[in-house]
């Protein structure tokens, strides 16, 4: 038998979720399906003169909402089948945290450290070209954002290509998000996912009997973790637990891990990974015999952020945390999943943990399109009337208010504030919701998930009257 690829293991996941649910078999296929996949290809030329064959791909998934919407990728192991699994799991994601989208994915197979700058500035601005010609780019069709190996600048390459051939100049800020601050970028999006995944591991370490489960106390206060990747999403996921006390104990990048049982110091890590260009041989901690092996290091929390396929039917028995984050999408196959519930190991889904992207991509899209930065017309207004409040309390009790204290208090809100207040209410209500449905279904966290998912998405078909 051949190995499952990413894309069946996503749809074995789906499975056992559907199997707790009601709806005909049909529309369950047309929820597993990917509605539309476009592979091209295109010339680049290299900086040598050369010509280099590039291939890429982008996956519609759902189009059950519009528009679709998900990252692009750069990674050399990218493939079609890779992109369908990644779009599957955006409309589960978006449909879990309530963000209206419909799921969708895009990859080019190349490894950008083997290209210059320039070089991957033309692939970048190529590729929107191809993909706005095919109508799989735009406000309200196909909204990709950063992912493995992309971040800001090619998301301002996206926006500034698109805006040339777009007929739609007043909207075509909202065709990407991840941008940066001055093309139409919103705060707090380069760390979004990383501080979902803190806000996510931090519900669920704060539910006592789910704890008490796994031989753990409650909060991340002296809880040590592992982090694998520490790109975008690994690095600020790993910063927001540090934060809130946890211990990083393990880190695996490319190059090799490192480890230390007392303690890692993050921005060490990462100054001697930018000085020497390896986390290895950081002073103080062991270099371990491979990359992988970090992932079976004694630890609380293990937060892969890496890659999909890096916890396998081979490597899941040797697991020793008690908690996997799963910040990266698709780290643990369908066969994995298994050993380790059966393990008793709490698995914390993709599906919801690192949603915390997608969401702020939706408040940026929503700042796009209101063309307004969010606070700008009410902060002033809220900190006026804070003061009059505290004022008129002062008044009322003849007493005086510390130094400071007041302009601390009403402080009116500002985009940051209202973008990461928002992205906690989000990730705290679908953990919330996703839990609910473990506990009454009696499934573990992934399948409640994917039941939650599935529902929502039957649910717009169903209004749409697609079966009636
Ligand atoms: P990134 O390119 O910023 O970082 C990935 C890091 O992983 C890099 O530093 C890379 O060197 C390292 N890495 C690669 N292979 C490794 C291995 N075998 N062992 C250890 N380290 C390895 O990418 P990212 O944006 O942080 O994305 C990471 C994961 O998170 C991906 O699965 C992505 O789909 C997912 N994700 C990203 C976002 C986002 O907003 N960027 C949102 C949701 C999910």
């Amino acid at each position: 038998m051949s190995t499952p690829t990413f894309f069946d293991d996503v749809n074995r996941m789906f499975e056992r979720a559907a199997a707790h649910t009601t709806h005909p078999r049909g529309l369950l296929d047309q929820i597993k399906i990917c509605n539309g996949l476009y592979q091209l290809e295109f010339p680049l030329k290299r900086d040598d003169g050369s010509i280099q064959v590039i291939r890429a791909w982008r996956a519609q998934h759902s189009h059950h909402k519009l528009p679709v919407k998900g990252g692009i990728r750069y990674a050399p192991t990218v493939s079609g089948d890779e992109v369908m699994a990644l779009s599957a799991l955006m409309t589960y994601k978006c449909a879990i945290v309530n963000v209206p989208f419909g799921g969708a994915k895009g990859g080019v197979q190349i490894d950008r450290r083997q290209y210059s700058e320039a070089e991957i500035e033309r692939i970048t601005r190529r590729l929107t070209y191809e993909l706005t010609r095919k109508n799989f780019l735009g406000p309200g069709t196909d909204v990709p954002a950063p992912d493995y190996g992309t971040g800001a600048r090619e998301m301002a390459w996206i926006l500034d290509t698109y805006r040339t051939f777009s007929n739609d100049p007043l909207d075509a800020l909202a065709c990407v998000t991840g941008k940066p601050l001055g093309q139409g970028g919103i705060r707090g999006r380069t760390e979004a996912t990383g501080r979902g995944v803190y806000f996510g591991v931090r519900e669920a370490c704060s539910v006592k009997e789910d704890m008490q489960a796994l031989g753990l106390t409650t909060g991340l206060e002296g809880k040590t973790f592992v982090v694998q990747g520490l790109g975008n999403v690994g690095y600020h996921a790993a910063r927001f637990m540090e934060e809130a006390g946890a211990v990083l104990v393990g880190v695996a990048e490319i190059e090799g891990a490192i480890h230390n049982p007392n303690g890692l110091d993050l921005a060490t890590v990462r100054r001697h990974r930018q000085e020497t260009g390896s986390i290895l041989d950081l002073p103080g901690a062991t270099n371990l015999p491979s990359s992988a092996a970090a992932l079976e290091l004694p630890c609380d929390i293990l937060i892969p952020a890496a890659l999909e396929g890096q916890i396998t039917a081979d490597n899941a028995p040797r697991i020793q945390a008690r908690i996997i984050a799963e910040a990266a999408n698709g780290p643990v196959t369908a066969d994995a999943d298994a050993i380790l519930n059966e393990r008793g190991i709490l698995i914390i889904p993709d599906i919801f943990l690192n949603a915390g992207g997608v969401t702020v991509s939706y408040f940026e899209w929503l700042r796009n399109l209101s063309h307004v930065r969010f606070g700008r017309l009410s902060k002033r207004f809220e900190q006026s009337s804070n003061v009059r409040l505290l004022r008129a309390v002062e008044q009322l009790t003849g007493r005086h208010f510390p130094d400071g204290v007041v302009e601390d208090v009403a402080h009116g809100a500002d985009e940051e504030d209202l973008v990461n207040s928002g992205l906690e209410e989000t990730m705290i209500g679908a953990y919330q919701e996703v839990r609910e449905i473990k506990a009454r279904r009696g499934v573990d966290l992934r399948v409640a998930g994917f039941i939650n998912a599935i529902d929502k998405v039957a649910l717009a078909y169903l209004e749409l009257g697609i079966f009636p």
